[in-house]
């Protein structure tokens, strides 16, 4: 008899995005005539900048001839991607990181899921509330969670609540805690770290002998000359960071698929007899033993993100798309609502007017406007009384949106 792994049996049932597919239907079968704008989920609309395309065609081509035709390629990736991004993404800014420090593959929500494999299973978990799902998912599936309370919350992880009165930035845990995940600018709630707020993190992270997990999805947004872009910006971060970045959101790649992880040499976990161990050869051993390499295709393509046509096309992209944050923006507050984020990040994030749930207050938003957002619980406990909008809409769709919850919406 095949037993179930039962960790799995103790997720909450992944509701949030089928409940919102569910409450738009039947807004749609009763109202036919109303047009309703998503700004709801957190995929790009724009195409892929022409220089990928191009690199792309390229590598097509090479594949067609047996002299460039290329198979497995190296399970961290081609060295000519990962020389790219350490040139560009960690050279030209300070940081030093090498080649064999950098793991190319096919998603930031593959490696942030798959990291919390090189741990061990009693490892205390902290996590930013709310958050991106997959670092709690991930680890409840291992089995490192516990159980769930009447409060919604796991008993084994530490929820560090990030809400308006903390100026959405997490408070360092109150308890040993052996790895955090800090996601920043973070989604949901389009908040940055400053300088200083990170590197009070890697300071308490080296004080501790903790991992900090540190999703730099969003990088890219960062407008703001305080806010670090890389956590190697932090002086001693080496010794307790593993960073993750996306093309995703950069490049338009959430459906090409290329990410990358760092993992630095200096890095060290310890065994049960307290010796250490080397996390860059851990993951090293993980990836080589479970993934096969992101496509050579796919990398020809996300190397093209750094030619000089291809840097200032996704600077474009990247303006784009904060154009349409700042009209979300200045449009909400022109409404009368509070609102957040969307300075160093393509995510607003709106406090409910009037006390309403997150719920209520997409349900007020979907009738009278006929604009769907995500309500902010369903990324944990203090999204609560939250709710978020992306900057990833088309600009016309976003200018439509804004103006009919100016003009609709009763406040
Ligand atoms: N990390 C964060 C914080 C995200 O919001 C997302 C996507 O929404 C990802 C990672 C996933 O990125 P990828 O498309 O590279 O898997």
């Amino acid at each position: 008899m095949a037993r179930v792994n039962e960790h799995y049996l103790k997720l909450k049932a992944s509701y949030l995005f089928s409940e919102i597919a569910r409450r738009v239907k039947a807004f749609q079968a009763a109202h036919p005539e109303a047009k309703t704008i998503r700004l709801g989920i957190g995929d790009v609309t724009q195409p892929l900048p022409p220089a990928v395309i191009a690199a792309l065609h390229g590598a097509v081509n090479d594949m067609a001839h047996a002299e460039t035709f290329r198979g497995y390629g190296p399970e961290p990736g081609y060295e000519f991607l990962a020389e790219l991004i350490a040139a560009h993404d960690y050279a030209s800014r300070g940081v030093k990181v090498a080649v064999d420090e950098i793991f190319v593959s096919d998603g930031a929500k593959s490696d942030t899921g798959n990291i919390q494999e090189i741990f061990s299973l009693d490892s205390a978990v902290a996590l930013t509330d709310p958050v991106y799902p997959v670092y709690l998912d991930s680890n409840v599936m291992a089995g490192r969670a516990g159980e769930v309370g009447d409060d919604g919350r796991y008993d084994r992880v530490v929820y560090l609540p990030c809400v308006a009165e903390n100026g959405f930035e997490p408070p360092l845990p109150d308890r040993p805690v052996d790895l955090v995940y800090l996601c920043f600018p973070n989604n949901p709630t389009g908040a940055v770290l400053s300088r200083a707020a990170l590197g009070r993190w890697v300071h308490w992270a080296r004080h501790h002998g903790a991992v900090l997990l540190y999703d730099a999805a969003y990088e890219a947004y960062i407008r703001e000359n305080d806010v670090p872009h890389s956590i190697y910006e932090i002086e001693g971060a080496r010794e307790v960071a593993i960073e993750f970045r996306s093309f995703s959101k950069t490049a338009g790649f959430t459906g090409t698929r290329c990410a990358f992880t760092v993992v630095p040499k200096d890095l060290q976990g310890h065994d049960a007899r307290g010796r250490p161990v080397g996390l860059n050869a851990l993951w090293l051993r993980r990836q080589s033993t479970k993934f096969n390499g992101a496509p050579y295709v796919v990398q020809r393509g996300a190397a093209a993100v750094y030619t000089d046509a291809g840097k200032s096309q996704v600077r474009a992209l990247v303006d784009y798309y904060m154009d349409n944050a700042r009209i979300i923006r200045e449009g909400l507050q022109a409404a009368g609502l509070t609102v957040f984020g969307g300075r160093n990040a393509p995510y607003i994030w709106v406090r409910t007017p009037d006390g309403l749930s997150s719920w209520d207050f997409f349900d007020k938003l979907l009738a009278e406007a006929h604009v769907v957002g995500t309500p902010g619980s369903g990324f944990g406990p203090s999204g609560e009384g939250y709710f978020r909008l992306t900057a990833f809409g088309r600009r016309d769709q976003t200018e439509e949106a804004v103006e009919r919850i100016k003009t609709r919406l009763a406040l």
